[in-house]
């Protein structure tokens, strides 16, 4: 069985093609500078050379068109016909309220969709633009959606609305949603496979440390909090992002630099987080290396980072009787050992052990916490792609 998975961004769609059996990825790729000058495809199938077409892509539809033909062709595809995809998962970043779970995708579920572009403007309208490209070109293949804030729509109350008068939140629907659902999804249930525990029983903070990062806190294997809220700019301070800071900074700024309102989203969301402290880069790679040259806003940056990881670790562990594992993940958490330690030595007083020689790795599951650490602590690389693929099964199969 294979299933499709595809993730459009605004001007890109990546995609997987991953035979279910064998849990393999046969073909990946990915589309970019879609409708922008320079646009391209690159295509890879497991075992043979790269494709790469340059070619002007109008619109999401012709991207596809390439990767759909790249996947049949002769040399570099994969398989003999496009009949071969059994079904396609895409993912969708904002499901609102309205998804708690994963969905086959018809019409009625097209409608609500397009009723949730307000929620996240920069990101659902690519995924429908997505969806819409495949139902055109697959017109019979069965597709699913799935969403990123479907896990954290477990969350109580208690931990998703803000103080704010309440007709916010029925009138607009201002509430923390949650991202990286897919993620945080994915890594709990393999903690809870490596702790050798049942999923309904497994208690985890999972850090989802990328260019974007999330921490969430997970109680009996579901979503009990998490960092990041209404939109994407809540919580950890990240590549561009500001996290967390005082809401009355927003009229402060707008006032002194006569900003409008989308110039200071602009500002919060692109050119903040550990860019803005540093004023070396958004990528964790290049601020390490400045700060081990002696750069000390790029040291800054990592500072604030970090000590802001620990504040929600901390926080979280009170809403847990006990917690089985603390889970680093995505690009930072994966592969960032200095990170990884840096952020355990600093919970020492929480009884908290990192074991060096098993931290000295990227990018593999491994448990990496010193024996007498009192709460696990594992490294699992995320594979977003493979859980959408699973959901794609589990709904397309019933
Ligand atoms: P995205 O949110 O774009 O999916 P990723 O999860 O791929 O992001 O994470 C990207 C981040 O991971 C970048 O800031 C990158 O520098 C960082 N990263 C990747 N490898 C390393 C490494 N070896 N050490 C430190 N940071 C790393």
């Amino acid at each position: 069985m294979n299933i499709l998975v595809v993730n459009c961004g605004s001007s890109s769609l990546k995609y997987q093609l991953i035979e279910m059996e064998k849990q393999e990825v046969v073909a990946k790729g990915l589309a970019e500078r879609i409708g922008i000058e320079g646009s391209r495809v690159e295509h890879k199938a497991t075992g043979k050379e790269k494709l790469v077409v340059e070619e002007a892509l109008e619109d999401h539809k012709k991207a596809l068109e390439i990767v759909l033909n790249s996947l049949v062709d002769d040399e570099y595809g994969v398989i003999d016909s496009l009949d071969q995809i059994d079904a396609v998962g895409h993912r969708v970043v904002h499901g609102g309220e309205d998804f708690a779970k994963s969905t086959l995708i018809d019409d009625q579920v097209m409608k609500v969709l397009e009723a949730n572009v307000e929620l996240a403007p920069l990101h659902n309208p690519p995924n429908i633009m997505g969806i819409e490209a495949c139902k055109e070109l697959m017109e019979d293949t069965p597709m699913v959606a799935v969403f990123d804030t479907a896990f954290h729509q477990t969350m109580p109350a208690v931990n998703y609305i803000y103080a704010l008068p309440y007709e916010y939140y029925e009138k607009y629907k201002i509430r923390r949603f949650g991202f990286h659902g897919t993620s945080h999804q994915y890594v709990t249930e393999r903690a809870a496979d490596m702790l050798g525990k049942d999923l309904d029983e497994v208690n985890l903070i999972t850090c989802h440390l990328g260019n974007g990062s999330s921490i969430t806190s997970v109680k009996g294997g579901k979503s009990y909090d998490t960092s990041i809220g209404f939109t994407p700019l809540e919580g950890l301070p990240m590549g561009t992002r500001t996290g967390n800071m005082d809401p009355a900074i927003v009229p402060f700024i707008m006032e002194k630099e006569n900003l409008s309102p989308s110039q200071v989203s602009n500002l919060m969301n692109k050119e903040s987080g550990v860019l803005g402290i540093s004023g070396v880069s958004s990528d964790f790679r290049d601020l390490e290396a400045a700060a081990e040259e002696g750069n000390d806003r790029a040291q800054l940056a990592l500072d604030i980072f970090e000590a802001s990881i620990r504040k929600f670790i901390g926080a979280f562990l009170t809403e847990m009787d006990h917690c089985d594992g603390i889970v680093f993940t995505a690009g930072v958490g994966e592969n960032s050992i200095t990170t990884r330690e840096r952020v355990i030595e600093g919970l020492a007083s929480l009884g908290l052990k990192i074991d060096k020689e098993k931290n000295d790795m990227r990018g593999k599951e491994a448990i990496v916490s010193a024996e007498d650490s009192s709460i696990k602590i594992l490294v699992i690389p995320t594979n977003e792609e493979l859980k959408i693929a699973q959901e794609t099964v589990r709904l397309t199969q019933n």
